[in-house]
């Protein structure tokens, strides 16, 4: 039996290692070299290509290299039988809770303008946006979501939460399902950590940034794909956005003549906001493999039904 690691522009070798360490009798193997396809019963993928994973004959189940699942559902050619699990370790919580809280204080201490200023050389102050002016809604509240939301509690920040079930959360007041204009009209900064999925495509509208208490903010932390380009432009424009910070995009990398470039109210980074530590990660991976092998149930098995 053999552990296929398997992604698109992603340099695997580290995760080899780590699993190696962890277990040197294991039998690893990288795409696209590899070289008994029937010996492998258990993969690792971050972006595989589309329908690659059915030359697998003995595929049991695929591991996401992260913690968003939407690239192995949308590939048709991974059937029903195969379970689907993802990556839930401290550190990726850890990174996005700082992304997130660095985010928002950017936002309100003025941090791009003043970037831009210096290139320019220009003297000009700005008043901090009050933080009772700053109440974080996170939409998405699993477990990224509530790490996000802690960390900002601890930093001085009001936080509203809004998921599919309800969540009891200490200090934040949380709403589920058809209370999302209640939750918005609570938002000045809205951060999406939902996972992509049928209902949750587009869910970043004109609507919802309407509906959201004034002064605002979005950071889109989740997929590019939660996001209507067209109308987070026209938000801007028209002032019912004050601004944007997007870690994920559409298309990636975003193309070097995308309107996102030269618009200095939108703050770009590519896909960094939370990496996955291939150490950390490879216990998870060997501990999915192991089970798997022995027909135990996984860890953090996704849920097909409910799309994450
Ligand atoms: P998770 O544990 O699966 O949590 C998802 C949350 O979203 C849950 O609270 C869920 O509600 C809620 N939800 C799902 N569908 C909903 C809907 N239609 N309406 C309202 N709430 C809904 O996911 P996670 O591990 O926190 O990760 C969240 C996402 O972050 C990932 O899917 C991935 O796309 C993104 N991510 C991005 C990066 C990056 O570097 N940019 C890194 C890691 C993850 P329930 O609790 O009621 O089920």
């Amino acid at each position: 039996m053999s552990l296929l690691l398997i992604a698109k522009n992603r340099d695997m070798n580290s995760l080899k290692e780590a699993l190696l360490e962890i277990d040197p009798n294991l039998d690893v193997e990288i795409w696209p070299r590899v070289e008994n396809k029937e010996r492998v019963t258990f993969a690792v993928s971050w972006n595989h290509p589309e329908k690659v994973l059915q030359n697998y004959p003995n595929l049991r189940a695929v591991s996401s290299l992260g913690a968003g699942v939407n690239h192995l559902l949308s590939d048709e050619a991974i059937s029903e039988d195969i379970s689907l699990t993802r990556i839930v370790i401290p550190s990726l919580k850890d990174q996005m809770a700082e992304y997130v809280l660095n985010a928002v204080q950017n936002y309100r201490l003025h941090t791009a303008r003043y970037v831009d200023q210096k290139r320019e050389g220009f003297w000009s102050k700005h008043e901090p946006i009050p933080k009772s002016d700053c109440t974080v809604g996170v939409m998405g509240l699993g477990e990224i979501g509530v790490e996000v939301s802690k960390r900002l509690l601890v930093n001085g920040f009001e936080v509203v939460g809004y998921s599919r079930s309800k969540k009891l959360i200490d200090d934040v007041e949380t709403y589920l399902g058809d209370e999302l204009d209640e939750f918005l009209s609570k938002t000045n900064v809205l951060v999406c950590l939902l996972p992509l999925t049928k209902e949750t495509n587009g869910i970043l509208d004109l609507d919802i940034f309407k509906k959201m208490k004034k002064p605002s903010y979005l950071i889109n932390v989740a997929r590019g794909a939660h996001l209507v380009e067209e109308d987070l432009v026209y938000a801007l424009d028209t002032g019912a956005l004050n601004g944007a910070t997007l870690d994920v995009f559409e298309e990636e990398p975003l193309p070097s003549n995308h309107l996102f470039w030269n618009r200095p109210k939108i703050m770009i980074t590519p896909h960094v906001a939370s990496i996955t530590d291939p150490k950390e990660a490879a216990g998870l991976i060997v501990e999915n493999y192991k089970r798997s092998l022995s027909g135990m149930e996984l860890l953090f098995e996704v849920d097909r039904e409910k799309g994450y």
